[in-house]
């Protein structure tokens, strides 16, 4: 059972940045030098919400933790302010406002999924770079979520008062509260306008218009749950003046307005289908007039087996030489092209050709040092750059495989 204390001062007032204490003890947290103070207003971590950071006179507040008895530790970087010493404690205070806004916008989008969409909060966390609510449902349409999102906003421009008060058991018993509360004595309650009843130790705007704004960033399937991202206060409004600075650019780069953007791109998108289109003419045409030139090579020497390697060839154009190869039914085509990294090659056959190209290939990938494999039809591999693949392939050809 906790020894009753007085309440910390963030409960009482939020906004409280600046006090002054008395250091009551120097201990250890987690394994790091803390003192504890007569009375305090940083924030511990505690209910998902991060605890606050500041100083104590000169010493960095590093992290503030709460042990099982309730004791607040404030975990410093620095010597310890001696016991019995009044210190002047600091609060981080953008770090506090961004906490405060994250957790009402919490609480408030919190109803609105309720409201609009039945969707009941199971847990919630609100993190360095991202805040999440897991949902007890299994699917939220995007327009659920963009109603409940518009819901918050137009609380947050009603400048709702929000109080933070420890109710008597019987006022407790006929709060309308949104969810139970997770400790049995000295409950404390958030009530947010006319809009929403809950219980919550942590620290809150005291007015709705102080959250600025709440975005839903994403909806996922998490553990057959609904989990919305989302981000409130400064944080929401840096994130979404992030990506319209990409948009601006994007636009800059189009020589187009921001709202043109989407457009601009799918001519882009088009214009790119048209230049690969006209790619593929002319690589038919390159493959078939190096096609023709190996097969009347292959025809004057009387051999059925086209070895060919071609300079800068993709592997596309290598497909395309060996489909033309082939084509005269007869022959086999054993090619190779220069790719990135190494050497690409291909052994494909006409149809009325008993050629072994699979095993051609692994026996030829086993001797360069590459790999590679297929069908009696056609097989591809890759072997080292810079092999020689003519020799490669003919000392092959000229060894009987098993
Ligand atoms: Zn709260």
């Amino acid at each position: 059972m906790a020894t009753p204390r007085s309440s910390p001062l963030y409960h009482d007032d939020p906004k409280l940045f600046s006090f002054r204490g008395v250091v009551v003890a120097h201990e250890t947290h987690a394994g790091r030098p803390s003192v504890r103070l007569d009375r305090t207003a940083f924030y511990p971590e505690s209910g998902g919400q991060m605890a606050d950071r500041g100083r104590l006179d000169e010493a960095a507040v590093v992290d503030v933790q709460v042990d099982d008895e309730g004791r607040i530790h404030h975990v410093l970087e620095g010597p310890l302010p001696a016991i019995g010493a009044e210190v002047q404690g600091t609060i981080d205070k953008p770090r506090r406002l961004v906490h405060m806004a994250q957790h009402t916008g919490q609480h408030m989008l919190s109803r609105a999924l309720a409201d609009v969409a039945r969707a009941e909060t199971v847990s919630s966390r609100l993190g360095e770079s991202a805040c999440t609510i897991d949902l007890d449902v299994a699917a939220l349409d995007e327009r659920a979520a963009a109603e409940a999102e518009a819901l918050v906003n137009a609380v947050i421009d009603d400048d709702a008062p929000i109080r933070a008060f420890f109710p008597s058991e019987d006022e407790l018993r006929a709060l309308p509260l949104r969810r139970q509360p997770k400790v049995h004595d000295n409950v404390r309650v958030v009530v947010i306008g006319d809009f929403d009843v809950s219980p919550c130790g942590g620290t809150h705007c005291t007015n709705t218009a102080q959250v600025g704004f709440v975005r839903i960033d994403g909806l996922e399937r998490y553990k057959g749950k609904m989990r919305v991202t989302f981000s409130a206060g400064v944080r929401a409004r840096t994130k979404l003046s992030r990506e319209a600075d990409v948009v601006r650019a994007l636009a800059r780069d189009l020589t187009c307005g921001p709202e043109d953007v989407p457009a601009g791109i799918e001519k882009l998108r088009r214009e790119l289908d048209e230049a690969r289109q006209a790619l593929g003419r002319v690589r038919g045409r390159v493959a078939a007039a190096i096609a023709d030139a190996l097969v009347k090579d292959a025809r004057e020497r009387g051999e059925r087996v086209v070895i060919g390697v071609l300079d800068d060839a993709s592997l596309d154009l290598v497909r395309a030489v060996a489909g033309r190869i082939t084509a005269e039914g007869d022959l086999v085509a054993l090619l190779a092209g220069e790719a990135e990294g190494g050497t690409i090659v291909l052994a494909a056959r006409g149809s009325s050709s008993d050629f072994d190209c699979g095993a051609f290939l692994k026996r030829a990938a086993t001797a360069a040092g590459g790999r590679g494999g297929g069908r009696p039809e056609r097989a591809e591999g890759r072997l080292p750059a810079g092999i020689d693949w003519k020799t490669i392939a003919a000392a092959t050809l000229a060894t009987p495989g098993r």
